[in-house]
């Protein structure tokens, strides 16, 4: 099926809208009742509303899942182009994510798994550009120089940020640590102008915006070290846990089981294609209505909608004044994520920068596909920002921009255009975890806010969805057992 989402350019057919994925659900509704008063209605089917409605329908409730697009697994989702998956949002898992690994194992997909990189043949170089050149290095040198640069960058404690930040799943345990939610990334390099080498700074910052999707100076330091925490406290770790393990048959063979699970236990009605516009939160009831006028009704309603769309939808009485001073600032994500298939086998064992001229800064060659060629994953950020569906040429430069590639095909999902999304994966500015968090987490009445972006754990991952989404079911259904069924 295909979806609405996502571009796919060739030479032959030029640039398309809409990509084919089996996370598209056709048809797209089976509410036949719109009198029906439901136990929840979930809004938003990314991993939280989906294990959500997954944990929720499991319990017994009757759950509605309003969506507003054609398709499941909102931040997460995989083409089923020519069968081969191209990961148009959050790819990577781990099983040091408890979460997604335990689901993981649930569904008996531990074989499902594989690794992005193949270092076995070609290149087998990480290549440094920069607007004078380009520095070839060893990947053995490549992480000498990340794990050095890095380690300096962290090193706030002379523990590698062990001491300051013991326990990532409780990040304040030390409130010490909280100081460094007012520093931004580029303050912190400041700091340490004198210690880093040239290629240190330039692969430290390129780094750096690819897990931010920001600029140096909108980012926080405070989560970064909470991602460095969560990685062990080295580089090898982050490479471990943030971009080596993918799922063989893409994100969408994964989100989907959580549907058909939700599916099976006949507890589940979905209607998508159904933007929700206003959400009335009355004593009893939440009254839900979508952008083409339908409304329904339940006890309890789950918001799984991202942050930086959340002030999309009118909210009566309105949102908390901390929630709404939140989404009103939103995340500073906006990274740009662009696959390409290419000619050059040699490429799949390259990895590489281009930065700080380039609009494309990381890269790395991901996987094979059904025809041999070399498929490349390359991501920009706020900074040096474009838009690749505007012009297709200048994306084809910026991917030149790391070697030269000769492309067959270019694949993307444009997050900061996309309506539902507005950006990336949730990553703050300074600031924003110390004064938002707490209140991004609280319920209001009748409804309970759930999302990747204010998760506890692995905030802004897939796994963070699911950890929130199993809070949120939860919550509902111990409060729904303290109140009479009728209303
Ligand atoms: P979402 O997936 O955003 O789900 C929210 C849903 O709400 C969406 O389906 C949306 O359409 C729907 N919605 C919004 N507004 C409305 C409305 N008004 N009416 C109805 N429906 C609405 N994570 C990892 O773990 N590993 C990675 O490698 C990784 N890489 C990433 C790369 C990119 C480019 C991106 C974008 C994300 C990446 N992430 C990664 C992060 C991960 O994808 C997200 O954190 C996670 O998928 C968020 O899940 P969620 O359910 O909280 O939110």
């Amino acid at each position: 099926m295909t979806s609405r989402d996502g571009y796919v350019w060739t030479e032959a057919e030029g640039l398309r809208a809409g990509v084919r994925s089996i996370g598209v659900i056709e048809p797209p509704s089976n509410l036949t009742d719109n009198t029906i008063i439901f136990d929840v209605i979930i809004v938003g089917a990314g991993y939280c509303g989906l294990t959500a409605a997954r944990d929720a329908t499991l319990s017994g409730l009757k759950v509605l899942l309003l969506e507003g697009r054609d398709r499941i697994g909102g931040r997460s989702w995989s083409t089923d182009i020519g069968r081969y998956p191209f990961e148009m949002g959050g790819t990577w898992v781990h099983w040091g994510q408890p979460h997604v690994w335990r689901e993981i194992s649930r569904y008996e997909m531990r074989d499902q798994i594989e690794i992005s990189y193949d270092f076995s043949s070609g290149i087998n170089q990480y290549l440094m550009v920069n607007a004078e050149g380009t520095q070839s290095m060893t990947h053995d040198e490549e992480d000498a120089l990340m794990e050095s640069g890095l380690q300096k960058f962290f090193n706030v404690d002379g523990k590698s940020g062990r001491d300051i930040m013991p326990f990532p799943h409780n990040a304040s345990f030390n409130p010490e640590v909280l100081k460094y939610d007012k520093q931004t990334v580029a303050e912190r390099l400041f700091e340490i102008r004198n210690f880093l080498t040239p290629n240190e700074r330039v692969a430290i910052e390129a780094f750096v915006l690819l897990c931010s999707g920001g600029t140096l100076e909108t980012t926080s330091f405070f989560e970064l070290l909470h991602w460095w925490a969560l990685s062990e406290y080295s580089y090898q770790g982050c490479i471990e846990y943030l971009v080596k393990y993918k799922f063989r048959f893409g994100q969408s063979s994964f989100s989907i089981r959580f549907f058909r699970e939700a599916q099976e236990t006949g507890n589940l009605s979905y209607v998508f294609n159904c933007p929700i516009v206003s959400v009335r939160n009355e004593e009893n009831v939440v009254q839900v209505t979508a952008r083409d006028g339908q409304t329904f009704e339940a006890r309890r309603m789950i918001s799984a909608m991202p942050l930086n769309v959340l002030n999309a939808v009118h909210f009566n009485p309105a949102l908390s004044p901390g929630r709404k001073a939140a989404a009103d600032i939103g995340h500073i994500n906006q990274c740009i994520k662009v696959h390409a298939e290419i000619k050059d086998r040699h490429l799949r064992s390259w990895t590489g920068i281009s930065y700080p001229h380039n609009r494309l800064i990381y890269g790395f060659g991901d996987g094979t596909t059904p025809a041999g060629n070399t498929h490349v994953v390359c991501f920009g950020a706020q900074h040096n920002h474009f838009e690749p569906e505007d012009d297709i040429q200048e994306t084809i430069k910026a991917l030149n921009g790391f070697v030269e590639m000769h492309i067959e095909r270019i694949v993307f999902h444009n997050w900061s255009k996309d309506e539902f999304a507005k950006g990336a994966w949730f990553f703050p500015g300074p600031e924003f975890v110390t004064k938002h968090l707490e209140d991004l987490r609280l319920r209001e009445g009748n409804i309970f806010f759930a999302s990747s972006d204010w998760a506890v754990g692995w905030r802004s991952f897939i796994d963070g969805a699911i950890e929130e989404g199993t809070r949120a079911a939860l919550a509902v259904k111990r409060d729904l057992q303290r109140i009479p069924k009728q209303l």
